[in-house]
């Protein structure tokens, strides 16, 4: 199969569908990868390292689109785009649908065939595909965390680990699932005093066996979460509830008992966020104030490292790709996961939650 690769044009998306390491692999399992030139200047990696893996550098996203009979991206196709994909194609992407109708109609007059990465399912009904971003936002979260308190960004001043006499931050992560136990990894490791909050108790029983008595974990209930942000430098939020918004479990009146200059990094913003007074923000301007409490709510954090990130979930997506790119559709009716991933066919929504969503 031809396969295209152009580069992401969302606004400060740095990310590429395919790194060289999985060109590679494609070539070897006998495709054409069709790259649009710079499409890796995000990750570091140049023309020079795709030719190297086989690819052939073209040199307009319009060639790669007229060429491909299979595109691998990231980020969800762009106006620009959507009128360049064509019904003999299968785009292999994040999508995004549910809350955006105009892109729905977009890709449903191209008539291409669209699997996205977010709803594709594996064997325990888990999201492979979104699985290690969470990683790569859990991970930041922590990083987000310890610049914001720096008293030149307006937080409290306090180092994370502390030193020898001097207690170390106290953090804490509400919601132990793919994020939070990203986090509570960093902090531990950097020595911080970490909680975690969740409302699973066998969540928080396979936490208390995995950290090994080096976090403390706490059911979730108004008292627990109010006594807990009291006492914090830094609170994660990293709760989820699938296909609802996430709960507003921090309201504006709580954050009176809260440290001053303490801060709050809502991961979760990409659902609406879980403190009351969370409103998304951009890499270029990640924190604001709310009565003495620093926010950071940026809602495309792996876009910060493009290159961890392109790398994480090529690791992921490559089988899925590699099936798509061997066997054409009929690989989604060989794994179900991937037929869950089925998001547009011939003009039509497939998926059922998207197709709900839109109405
Ligand atoms: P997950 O499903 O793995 O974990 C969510 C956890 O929240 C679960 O353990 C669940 O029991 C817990 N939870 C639900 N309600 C709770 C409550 N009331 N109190 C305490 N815990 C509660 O999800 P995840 O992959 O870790 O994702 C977490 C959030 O991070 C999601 O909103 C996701 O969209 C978001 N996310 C954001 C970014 C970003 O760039 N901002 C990147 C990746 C993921």
């Amino acid at each position: 199969m031809r396969v295209g690769v152009p580069k992401e044009i969302k606004n400060h998306e740095y990310r590429v569908g395919l790194t060289p390491g999985a060109v590679r692999e494609y070539v070897a399992h006998g495709h054409e990868v069709l790259v649009e030139t710079r499409a890796g200047a995000g990750i570091a990696a140049d023309d020079a390292d795709y030719q190297a893996a086989g690819a052939t550098i073209l040199p307009t996203a319009e060639e790669v689109f007229s060429a491909a009979q299979m595109i691998v991206k990231v980020k969800e196709p762009q106006p620009s785009e959507w009128v360049q994909l064509r019904e003999d194609q299968i785009l292999f992407t994040y999508l995004h649908l549910a809350p955006d109708p105009e892109q729905a109609k977009g890709l449903m007059a191209s008539g291409v065939t669209a699997v996205a990465y977010e709803t594709v399912t594996d064997r325990n009904g888990g999201l492979p595909l979104l699985a290690p971003m969470s990683e790569v936002a859990g991970r930041l979260s922590i990083e987000a965390a310890g610049s914001a308190l720096m008293a030149y960004n307006g937080g409290r001043g306090v180092l994370l680990g502390g030193v020898p006499g001097v207690a170390p931050a106290r953090i804490v992560v509400l919601g132990g699932g793919v994020v939070g136990t990203h986090a509570a990894r960093m902090a531990v490791g950097l020595g911080a005093e970490v909680t975690i909050v969740d409302r699973s108790l066998p969540r928080l029983r396979q936490l208390d066996e995995l950290f090994q008595g080096r976090v403390r974990t706490r059911f979730s209930t108004m008292d627990v979460i109010e006594q807990e942000i009291a006492a914090a430098d830094a609170v994660i939020g990293a709760v989820l509830i699938p296909g609802a918004s996430a709960p507003k479990l921090v309201t504006r009146d709580m954050l009176g008992g809260m440290k001053r200059r303490a801060v709050l990094v809502d991961v979760a913003i990409d659902q609406g966020g879980c403190f009351e007074t969370s409103h998304a923000t951009t890499h270029a301007d990640p924190t604001y104030e709310v009565d003495g409490v620093i926010h950071y709510c940026v809602a495309n954090m792996p876009g910060a490292v493009p290159l961890t990130s392109s790398h994480a979930l090529n690791n992921a997506t490559l089988p899925y790709g590699l099936a798509l790119a061997d066997k054409g559709l009929a690989a989604c009716d060989e794994d179900p996961g991937l037929m869950a991933g089925l998001n547009v066919r011939a003009g039509k929504i497939v998926n059922d939650a998207v197709a709900r969503s839109l109405g």
